[in-house]
């Protein structure tokens, strides 16, 4: 039984800023042994260029609407900084942005476009209130001293143009020396590397030992400090109304893995999830709750709406959206 009655997050419950994750797209130059089948694929999965940009438009009218003003965008693929209207796009949302709101990007790259790509990035963003890169190291592709060098030096140079940046690497079986001296190497430059354990079907790989969940504990400590520092919070309200603030989603995961079933959520009409097939959906976990398509039109909630999905709310996109079990509990005005 969900032991919640609310939950809550920053800034999503603090500000008028709405969520957008959008994968643009599933083709990936890369084709590491490891990565899912479905997330990524060698054939080229664009659309036209107007078909974005008339995505971006609608988006930001459509959150105006329903009363927020600003914009967190998220995007992933595949890899996205090879759609060849990502920049178009980025532009596109520069031009929502006015002396009243404010944008802000997350990307999570492989970061395997040149650094004249990057510096083109960074002027693209620049009037970003907030940008971080998620540079993901594939091991199987930056397979030399000299590729790992120009990989921290593109993360450089990102940071010299006010990009944040932070490094994702995957620990498997075996494997736990080379992590240790990669996040060295990081360190040395101050760049925050988060370790995951590899997983198979949301379980950990057999092979992973004590000593490699040690090194991830440590890892993920570290990062519960910066997210302090950058004031990030994700709150609960129990049933007996008590509260308790949460470092990270897989915590609240791992205290109450469970369905919010017929309780008021903001996705849908504070946030959306685009498929790279066009799909608008009100979130991940709510995939089969579609408001349209890119391609065709969409529509946004015009109030916030019940869950209606009867599987646990398990991604961390879905999780960060405000969500109450009654209006009793309500953060905002329901119709
Ligand atoms: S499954 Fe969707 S609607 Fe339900 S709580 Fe999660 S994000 Fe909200």
């Amino acid at each position: 039984m969900n032991k919640f009655k609310k939950i809550e997050s920053y800034p999503f419950s603090a500000k008028s800023i709405a969520n957008c994750t959008w994968i643009m797209n599933r083709y990936c130059n890369y084709s590491c042994s490891y990565c899912w089948p479905h997330a990524h694929q060698q054939k080229k999965d664009f659309f036209d260029e107007d078909t974005y940009l008339l995505a971006v438009y609608s988006i930001i009218s459509q959150f105006k609407n329903n009363g927020y003003d600003n914009v967190w965008w998220s995007f992933t693929g595949g890899e996205v900084t090879f759609n060849p209207w990502f920049l178009s796009v980025l532009d596109e949302i520069t031009q929502g942005i006015t002396n009243k709101n404010k944008m802000a990007i997350n990307l999570t790259t492989n970061l395997s476009q040149s650094e004249k790509w990057w510096l083109n990035f960074s002027a693209a963003v620049d009037k970003f209130a907030h940008k971080k890169i998620n540079a993901s190291w594939h091991g199987e592709y930056i397979n030399s001293p000299d590729k790992l060098d120009k990989f921290k030096n593109k993360l450089l140079l990102l940071r010299d143009n006010n990009v944040n940046v932070v490094v994702n690497t995957v620990l498997t079986p075996g494997k736990l020396e080379e992590q240790k001296r990669l996040v060295e190497y990081f360190n040395k430059e101050d760049i925050y590397v988060l370790v995951k354990g590899a997983r198979g079907n949301y379980i950990f790989l057999d092979g992973l030992e004590k000593q490699d969940f040690d090194f991830i504990k440590t890892q993920a400590t570290l990062q519960e400090k910066q997210l302090i520092s950058r004031k990030g919070y994700i709150e609960a309200t129990y049933l007996n109304d008590t509260t308790k603030r949460f470092k990270s989603y897989e915590e609240v995961l791992a205290e109450n893995y469970e369905s919010y079933d017929s309780w008021y959520c903001t996705a849908g009409h504070q946030a959306i999830t685009i498929f790279e097939n066009g799909d608008v959906c009100r979130g991940r976990s709510c995939k089969k709750e579609k408001l349209g398509s890119i391609l065709t039109g969409f529509n946004l909630f015009k109030s916030v709406e019940r869950c209606r999905t009867k599987n646990p709310c398990t991604c961390t996109g879905d999780l960060k959206m405000p969500k109450w079990r009654d209006n009793g509990n309500n953060l905002f005005k329901v119709g």
